[in-house]
């Protein structure tokens, strides 16, 4: 009865070095790593589609995509400037420092300033796995609703960034933004939140002037180690 205990925490230990190792394979390099979760369909590559763009003019970007199936999101990266590589995850429903691990292989990392690693569509077990990656963004949108911070608050709790895309659309449906902030506040105070739309591109300079800044930080640190 006691077994199954210790396996878990190996697992996750297990992880969590593979998460350290692919840290230093980035800080060696002075590549800033982000991870963006959502759930399905809230625009994760659509944003990375309308970031990577503005970002190439001056950074050179690395995309991972995780997905149970297809490569249309690695295609929609590289077609958008990045260097791309997708993980099928065959079925498991989030990345893992393992996965994670493997893409970096495949990736030119002495030629990549910033990494951005799209995680599998989920609310739930992303938050648990450690990637290495230095920033965790969650991105929400306008039509799941605004009771989702109510609901995964591990989620919530665990970013340091929130978009809130389709911002568009606050006018057609029923999302109250001031009970959606009341439930982000009381799990991720003063998170730092971004409100953006990829349909008319409201609030992407802004989330573009701050990937920048975080990248020339980790630039800047890497010279200095
Ligand atoms: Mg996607
Ligand atoms: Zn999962």
């Amino acid at each position: 009865m006691s077994v199954r205990v210790p396996v878990v925490e190996a697992i996750t230990k297990a992880n969590d070095e593979l998460a350290r190792l692919n840290r230093a394979r980035l800080d060696s390099r002075g590549i800033l790593g982000l991870n963006i979760m959502a759930s399905p369909g809230a625009g994760k590559t659509s944003i990375i589609e309308c970031i990577v763009p503005k970002l190439s003019r001056d950074l050179r970007v690395g995309v991972i995509e995780g997905d149970i199936a297809t490569s249309f999101d690695a295609e929609r990266a590289a077609a958008a400037g990045a260097t791309a590589v997708q993980i099928n995850t065959g079925g498991s429903c989030h990345l893992e420092a393992q996965m994670v691990s493997q893409a970096l292989d495949q990736l030119p990392l002495d030629a990549l300033d910033l990494l951005i690693v799209e995680n599998v569509g989920n609310l739930i077990c992303p938050a648990t796995f450690a990637l290495g990656t230095h920033q965790n963004i969650l991105v929400a949108s306008v039509p799941e609703g605004d009771d989702k911070p109510y609901k995964h608050p591990r989620m919530y709790r665990g970013v340091q960034v929130l978009i809130i895309n389709k911002v568009d659309l606050l006018p057609y449906v029923r999302f109250d933004i001031e009970r959606f902030r009341r439930g982000v506040n009381a799990l991720n105070e003063g998170v730092l939140t971004f409100e953006v739309s990829c349909t008319t591109g409201a609030g992407m300079e802004a989330l573009v002037d701050w990937v920048r800044a975080e990248a020339a930080a980790r630039r800047a640190g890497a010279v200095q180690t």
